[in-house]
């Protein structure tokens, strides 16, 4: 009987350079710096190196980086940002936090990104910002955004959360728009060991605005040039991260090989409607998500089997507190589908094939049970 196959697991990622965090923590320690030192000033500089940006600016989590990122583009009250409606919550939550005011675009039903050609209707006199989201580490439609936005005057802010490494026409993502948003939540690509984030830019003004928001908009010791946050990247989360950046290609390699290995073991059977990837686009793989007609019947029956599974999303942003009333159901037809229907299958980077077969296995075996029998 082979093992259970959870959906994730970071203690192998963790252990492969246990020896390594340990080190770099020590130097912290034996530092006496633990906030604003060198070792984000180095992190900053590699991981701005490695998305091929000019500026990267660390700060406390995802959501800090896209709501600073917008307010040093000077998006905020009265400003509307366009948002995609298959989103995490927090993707919206940080569009209100930077005092702006999300409005949701339905997706594309293929990749289940933001569908360009839908957010003409969506703007007003107010549109100021498109917030695309690289969903499972698969880039958005950036040159249809990119005309879009460029007709109407808005800023383009990348949630690359989960996109670390991703390349739309090569260029890596984060670097495309504006400014590109990064998390280090632990379970994204590059993940720290607790909370963090990043805005990367080619924009030395607006990564400079970033620096000042991130520490409560200080400049100097005295001087508030604007009231800021308290968002800072600490230096253990940084020197463990500057641990990890080498390893992210590796892993995000790992990730498409056994994206692959789904793919092929999965493709051909109706029940499962498999990720599209568009030429353009070469995805980092944060998430494998598969369609299924009765989706909570077949998580049930791979739990069942000891197979781990999540919803990303299984609530909408547009269906949660404050967006309700504005957005009833049905207002975002294809994320609504989605919402009902995808499934997150186990996909990180120290997963090996077999269980990864295991899984595609048991997934047939529980939508197509006539057909395997
Ligand atoms: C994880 C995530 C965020 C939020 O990042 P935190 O570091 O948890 O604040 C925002 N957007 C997307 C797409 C994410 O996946």
């Amino acid at each position: 009987m082979s093992a259970d196959v959870p959906f994730l697991d970071l203690r192998p990622s963790r252990r492969q350079i246990a020896a390594e965090l340990e080190a770099a923590h020590a130097r912290v320690l034996a530092s006496g710096r633990f906030l604003l030192g060198p070792e984000l000033e180095r992190f900053e500089a590699e991981f701005a190196a490695y998305c091929g940006t000019r500026h990267c600016v660390g700060v406390g989590s995802g959501f800090s980086a896209i709501e600073l990122a917008l307010r040093a583009a000077g998006v905020g009250r009265g400003d509307e940002a366009i948002v995609p409606a298959y989103a995490p919550v927090a993707t919206w939550l940080a569009v209100a936090r930077a005092g702006a005011t999300p409005v949701g675009v339905d997706v594309d039903a293929d990749t289940y990104n933001i569908d360009p050609a839908r957010i003409g209707a969506a703007l007003t006199e107010r549109s100021a910002a498109i917030v695309p989201v690289h969903l499972r580490g698969e880039p958005a439609a950036m040159d249809a955004i990119g005309r879009v936005a460029a007709a109407s005057g808005l800023v383009v802010i990348e949630d690359a959360a989960q996109a670390h490494g991703a390349t739309h026409r090569r260029r890596r993502v984060g670097g495309v728009g504006a400014a590109g948003a990064f998390s280090f939540y632990p379970s994204k690509n590059l993940g720290g060991i607790g909370d963090g984030g990043a805005v990367v830019t080619d924009d030395a003004e607006l990564a400079e605005r970033v620096r000042t928001l991130r520490n409560y908009g200080m400049r100097g010791r005295n001087e508030i040039a604007e009231p800021g946050v308290n968002s800072r990247l600490a230096e253990p989360q940084a020197a463990a991260l500057r641990v990890m950046l080498p390893r992210l290609d590796a892993w995000n390699r790992s990730r498409a090989e056994l994206a692959a290995h789904y793919a092929e073991a999965l493709a051909g059977h109706r029940a499962v409607a498999l990720p599209v990837v568009p030429e353009w686009a070469q995805p980092v793989w944060h998430l494998y998500v598969v369609g299924l007609a009765d989706r909570d019947a077949a998580a049930a029956a791979l739990a069942a089997r000891g197979v781990g599974t999540l919803v990303h999303y299984p609530c909408l942003p547009h269906r949660t507190g404050p967006y309700r009333e504005r957005w009833p159901a049905g207002s975002f037809p294809v994320a609504e589908r989605l919402a009902r229907h995808c499934l997150s299958l186990p996909l990180y980077p120290q997963l090996d094939e077999a269980a990864c077969a295991r899984v595609a296995a048991t997934l047939l075996e529980t939508v197509e049970p006539a057909a395997s029998a």
